[in-house]
């Protein structure tokens, strides 16, 4: 469930009709509903209790810091992949021991900002950075609290590029040589051991994969524990999927996910940590665009939007499908048109949408996206020299920019001629 809904003829996103901020802000932009962000939230808090836990935002699927400091202040740790984002989490608010340092190449600068400036654990990738961790570690006379993140070599039947668990990708260390590294990383100095992370893709629609993982999971808790390690924590990752359209996908509920949870390794007494990101903010988000012209092809009509792949790249990059519904709400009787639905970048890759069934548009009229939280904006660029795709946020009746679209002058200014030249 989400909060944007029509009333009175108007799509509004939670009391604001997204009329009134288009008019102040101009399109395309981003916009995001408190209340959907907050709600998703409690759904995971709800699901895993009363196991002790953490719900660790991934950062990377929408990091604006108003939405981050919005999660933070409900109690929500954080899932970071960069120094970056562990930036926008301290800028948010968010203490350093509510942050986990996910990803396989954190460099050495990144670990010294997060052990210096206060951090959950790291989820180690492999051995090489855990070597790195404890020398950085050493270096500062501090300890690096961890876990190893292991691949279980799961097939996650999700799209290719966001698998991650199967044994060819490159996340992870094989949960068959894991208790080897466990090992090692009990005899290095600066690396103190604390649990066992898995992640194994994104957008998963099924629960029987992160069941078989997390049997893995919790069979190698206990080998762990008879090895002599204190293992107390498990992270085990994100990636539950959404429902992109209104019709026919059902995925998993967080209720269900929290009960398979309970099930699969509820009873190692382990703090249970998750780090999911679109789950909050998928459905917490839109893109609005405007129709630019509304172009009569060859036997196929083209919406075109000043929205764009550089605003919005998943379904060029992914083949994702999102709903494109019209702002104004159409008479009930109303027969759709059929679209190609384009943005204006010189390539055929720009397409969101093909034979698409939209209500009759015309020029000016504005369309939303949906689904459009995660993976949305951070991913948007300047290609083609379009400026960087504004964010709203909105609470009640309450709307406010949260990331303002820049001017020409300011991205021009970005760039400098040598003076030799
Ligand atoms: C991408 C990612 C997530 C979040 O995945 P979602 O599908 O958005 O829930 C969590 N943890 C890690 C390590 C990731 O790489």
């Amino acid at each position: 469930m989400d909060h944007f809904l029509y009333k009175n003829g108007t799509l509004h996103a939670e009391d604001v009709p997204l009329t009134d901020i288009a008019a102040q802000v101009g399109t395309p932009f981003y916009v995001y509903s408190a209340a959907t962000l907050t709600r998703h939230y409690h759904l995971f808090t709800e699901a895993l209790s009363p196991l002790p836990h953490m719900v660790c935002f991934a950062i990377k699927s929408l990091s604006n810091v108003a939405v981050l400091k919005l999660l933070g202040d409900l109690g929500a740790g954080m899932d970071v992949v960069s120094g970056g984002e562990y930036r926008r989490a301290r800028a948010a608010g968010v203490p350093g021991d509510r942050i986990v340092f996910s990803g396989v190449g954190k460099t050495r600068e990144e670990m010294r900002l997060a052990l210096t400036g206060g951090i959950r654990q790291f989820n180690v990738e492999s051995e090489p950075e855990l070597r790195a961790l404890s020398e950085v570690a050493t270096s500062l006379g501090l300890t690096a609290p961890i876990t190893i993140r292991v691949n279980p070599d799961v097939d996650a039947k999700t799209h290719a590029k966001i698998a991650t668990g199967k044994s060819e990708n490159k996340f992870g260390i094989p949960i068959a040589r894991a208790r080897e590294v466990y090992a090692e990383a009990a005899s290095l100095p600066g690396i103190e051991v604390i649990g066992v992370d898995v992640h194994i893709g994104s957008q998963l629609t099924d629960l029987a994969p992160f069941e078989a993982a997390y049997l893995k999971v919790a069979d190698l808790t206990r080998q762990l524990r008879a090895d002599g390690h204190n293992i107390r924590r498990l992270d085990l990752g994100g990636g539950l999927g959404i429902p992109y359209t209104r019709s026919n996908e059902a995925p998993p509920l967080p209720m269900d996910y929290g009960a398979l949870i309970k099930r699969t390794v509820g009873d190692l007494g382990c703090e249970i940590e998750i780090e999911p990101g679109r789950l909050i903010s998928g459905n917490a988000g839109l893109l609005v665009s405007s129709v630019i012209y509304v172009k009569n092809g060859e036997g196929r009509d083209f919406l075109i939007l000043d929205a764009a792949m550089n605003d919005l790249v998943r379904p060029s990059m992914y083949d994702a499908h999102h709903d494109i519904v019209p702002v104004i709400e159409p008479a009930a009787a109303t027969e759709a048109a059929v679209y190609d639905v384009v943005g204006p970048v010189c390539e055929t890759g720009d397409t969101f949408a093909k034979a698409r069934p939209v209500a009759p548009m015309a020029e000016g009229d504005l369309v939303a996206f949906r689904s459009a939280g995660a993976y949305g904006a951070v991913m948007a660029s300047e290609y083609n020299t379009r400026p960087l795709v504004p964010e709203v946020l909105v609470k009640g009746d309450h709307f406010a920019v949260i990331r303002q679209r820049p001017s020409f002058d300011e991205i021009l200014n970005r760039d400098t001629i040598p003076e030799w030249l």
